[in-house]
């Protein structure tokens, strides 16, 4: 089965497609032989993360850059990481107005993934929807989370390149060098053009990166500004998005980039795996064994630690 719907996913089968993606959300036991059968297949797709507060206009950047990739007929997936919510599928952002223009177009996949998914969260199953998307074919994947606290700065260790957005008259200036976020991006957006206060946000967030990044490499996020309602700005902001990409190879970040981000990607599977053979699970009788003991007192918990690690790698 697994050549056989990988094949049907590359020419562009959308149901063999969703499936794969729907083995990596559910941890199916077919996961292992697919991930093994794609891992060649993958590093094709430029991957391109969005984060900012709920309300800057994320969802619709979104589908505005997904209308610029098709032009340039490329097939473009959107995965949506919504930190906040344990469902996962395709409702949430397909049934989002702005992306109905993209919904019943084949070579666009959209789909919106829980992040507190049985693998261990955001850093375990979005990077392997991602190598899905990837391995399928999938020229440019969009990353779109919500701008709250980890999520986002897991979301710059997937992408090639990261947007933060933001818009006038938020607060978001202020919220970014709180988050941190001025740090990882590598394109600021200041979408809402057409709001009053767009000039200072930009002058702002100017004055903001440069505190934030003094002395830094050679890359100089630039700040571009949209109306991603009207399309204006997009071409600008695929400029920059390029410019950025034609300088993570010619300065070999981006391979660093994604060794990184592979980093990652098996220190989360190792440390899910490791999880999931310890018990983390209410009920599961060696850790319980052990609880009992640390709390009468017979044990200590590092060692009841180390006694658990030991059995989990030992199988
Ligand atoms: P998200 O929560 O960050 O995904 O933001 P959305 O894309 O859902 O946008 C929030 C609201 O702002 C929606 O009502 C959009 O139609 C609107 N919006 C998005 N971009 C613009 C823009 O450039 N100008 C104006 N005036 N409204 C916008």
């Amino acid at each position: 089965m697994t050549e056989e719907a990988i094949g049907r996913a590359r020419a562009g089968d959308a149901r063999a497609l969703a499936r794969l993606v729907s083995l990596v959300e559910n941890g199916s036991p077919e996961l292992r032989p697919v991930m093994k059968a794609l891992a060649p297949l993958t590093g094709g797709a430029r991957v391109i993360g969005l984060t900012g507060a709920p309300g800057v206009g994320k969802s619709t950047v979104t589908a505005a850059l997904v209308g610029a990739y098709r032009e340039r007929d490329l097939r473009v997936g959107v995965l949506a990481v919504d930190p906040t919510s344990p469902f996962s599928g395709g409702a949430l952002l397909g049934d989002r107005v702005r992306m109905q223009d993209h919904a019943t177009d084949p070579e666009v996949f959209i789909r919106s993934m829980a992040s507190r998914g049985h693998l261990g969260g955001l850093s375990a199953a979005t990077p392997q929807a991602l190598r899905v998307l990837d391995a399928a074919g999938f020229g440019a994947v969009l990353i779109e989370t919500v701008g709250v606290g980890q999520a986002e700065v897991e979301v710059a260790s997937l992408a090639d390149t990261t947007l933060v957005l933001a818009a006038p008259g938020m607060g978001d200036a202020v919220q970014a060098a709180k988050a941190g976020i001025l740090e990882i991006g590598d394109i600021f957006v200041v979408n809402k053009r057409d709001h009053p206060g767009a000039q200072e946000t930009v002058r702002d967030l100017r004055t903001m990166i440069a505190m934030a990044r003094r002395g830094e490499q050679d890359w100089k996020p630039p700040i571009v500004t949209t109306i991603a309602t009207a399309g204006d700005g997009i071409a600008d902001l695929t400029a920059a998005i390029d410019a950025h990409w034609s300088w993570l190879e010619a300065s070999g970040e981006r391979d660093r980039r994604r060794r990184a981000r592979a980093r990652e990607e098996v220190a989360a599977l190792a440390l899910a795996t490791l999880r999931q053979r310890m018990g983390g699970l209410p009920g599961d009788s060696r850790l319980d064994s052990l609880a009992a003991r640390v709390a009468a007192g017979e044990l200590d918990p590092y060692s009841a630690a180390d006694e658990l690690v030991a059995a989990a790698s030992g199988g």
